[in-house]
């Protein structure tokens, strides 16, 4: 890996604990990190316990009162030096990221400057963590708001934006004075702790940012949640798991902010630009060979269009190319895992068994390990997988709809709430539908809409919180109200 980057230095085998980088962990465990494209090992780490995570919050809880003291524009350039450093390092960011997590080699580069800019976003945010000042309710009484940083707030970050996922969280805790205990997933911490090195270069104090490394997930969940000196925990990854960290977090009455799963319905009305549909289609499924939480999961048809759609969709969808992320002309990097690949599989088999048709692909890419082919499923019917669980996988399958009523029930039929994707031209008809849909987002006549200007998040069990934006900000800051009297 080093002998791929300008700057070796920015891959490391330790790993942030508070103020210290560690080389190996008290309990002497380490593990591998692999790349999903070839299989080969690319780093050893150390495996923390939980000595390492207390060790970590106890240096976040000192380092963030002095982080706090600091005014706006001194963390705001801070921020500033970080994003120019992440720009700067683009390229090498890109290449440890498409390593260890396999997506192409341009698609990571898209990600380094998507994190880059939410560091850019909220260092300039920092400046604007605005009060209020509201009338008295009495003669002599005044009323002050201010903001204050919740303190040290754990984050948990998925594998699939292993640069973005942190980015976009340590980014506005950072802005508004919060020190962040984060743990990137197993199987991608080195884009984390690169992130961490350019976060020290650009001189974020330390103790104020750590990166732990751990197999042991539920363990590090666990601490996070009992510890008393942490405030606030940070998650995206699973439902599932959201739910496990919300019970666990009753206890402290922990404050959560949760991006978990989506099912997003991508919806094509009959009176939409289908070339524009199916543009939107190609980047909103198979970026990131499906692997992303607003990845269009269901896309519904109205039966005029339904061939059409279909047909234009497979002569796009043929021309993708599987492969090594690092390989020109690559679209379609492997799966994460063999759990990964296995769903994917299963839940072509599970359609296929229901009776749905493979347009193209279905099954896994010639070049065996965990590559699957891009699929196109048509004849799909809503007792099918692939309608209730979100695949993570290059896999659309077609629905067929026949009004706009029937289209809207069934795309608010789930228990998530996060993307959702329609294209039509009827101006009264986008206004209806898109407040019809029960989603934090909702995509018209695009397939991309992840910016850090608007609010990323979701609702129903897709979690709680919104990332981005001027809203973001308030997922790290505390109200506080002053009654000032006898004036
Ligand atoms: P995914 O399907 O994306 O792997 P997960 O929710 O399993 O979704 O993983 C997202 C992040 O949550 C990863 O960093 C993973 O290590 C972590 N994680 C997994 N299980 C737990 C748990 N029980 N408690 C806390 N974090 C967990």
């Amino acid at each position: 890996l080093t002998s791929k980057l300008k700057d070796a230095s920015l891959v490391t085998d330790k790993t942030l604990v508070g103020t210290e980088w560690v080389s190996a962990s008290e309990s002497g465990k380490t593990f591998e990190v692999t790349n999903p494209s070839t299989g080969e090992v690319i780093a050893t780490l150390p495996d923390l316990g939980k000595v390492e995570v207390a060790r970590a919050i106890d240096a976040a809880y000192i380092a963030q009162k002095a982080w706090a003291k600091k005014t706006g524009k001194e963390r705001a350039a801070v921020l500033r030096k970080l994003f120019d450093l992440m720009v700067a390092n683009a390229d090498d960011l890109a290449t440890i990221l498409t390593m260890e997590m396999g997506k192409p080699w341009p698609e990571a580069r898209g990600e380094i400057l998507y994190g880059a800019s939410y560091v850019e976003w909220f260092g300039e945010e920092a400046k604007r963590v605005y009060g209020d000042t509201i009338p008295g309710h009495q003669a002599d009484k005044r009323i002050i708001v201010i903001k204050q940083p919740v303190g040290v707030v754990g984050a948990i970050t998925p594998w699939n934006f292993p640069n973005a996922m942190l980015a976009r969280k340590m980014a506005p805790a950072i802005a508004v004075g919060c020190a962040m205990v984060s743990k990137p997933a197993a199987q991608t911490p080195l884009s984390a702790l690169a992130l961490a090195i350019l976060a020290e270069r650009a001189g974020v104090p330390a103790g104020v940012f750590s990166v732990l490394t751990s197999t042991d997930a539920a363990m590090v969940g666990q601490e996070l949640c009992a510890n008393d000196k942490v405030r606030k925990l940070t998650f995206t990854g699973s439902t599932n798991v959201g739910k496990i960290l919300m019970r666990q977090g009753a206890d402290q009455i922990l404050k959560l902010g949760l991006e978990l799963g989506g099912n997003a319905p991508f919806i094509v009305f009959d009176d939409a630009d289908l070339d524009a549909a199916v543009e939107g289609a190609m980047i909103s499924k198979y970026r990131n060979a499906g692997q992303t939480c607003v990845c269009a999961n269901r896309l519904y048809v109205q039966a005029n269009v339904y061939d059409a759609f279909a047909k234009k969709l497979a002569e796009r969808v043929g021309k993708m190319k599987v492969g090594d992320g690092f390989a020109e002309g690559v679209t379609t990097g492997p799966l994460i895992d063999k759990n990964a690949l296995k769903k994917v599989e299963e839940h072509v088999a599970d359609a296929v068994s229901k009776g749905a048709k493979v347009e193209l692909g279905g099954k896994p890419a010639p070049q065996g390990g965990l590559f699957f082919e891009p699929t196109i499923l048509t004849g799909v019917t809503p007792d099918m997988r692939v309608s209730t669980e979100e695949t993570f996988g290059p896999v659309a399958p077609l629905f067929k709809f026949e009004t706009e009523e029937q289209v809207i029930e069934l795309a608010n039929n789930t228990e998530f709430g996060l993307a959702s994707y329609f294209y039509s031209k009827d101006v009264a008809k986008i206004f209806r539908v898109a407040e019809a849909l029960e989603y934090g987002m909702v995509g018209i006549n695009t397939g991309l809409i992840s910016t850090e200007t608007a609010p990323f998040g979701g609702i129903k069990q897709s979690g709680l919180g919104r990332e981005g934006s001027k809203y973001g900000i308030d997922d790290y800051t505390e109200i506080k109200y002053m009654c000032l009297g006898g004036i």
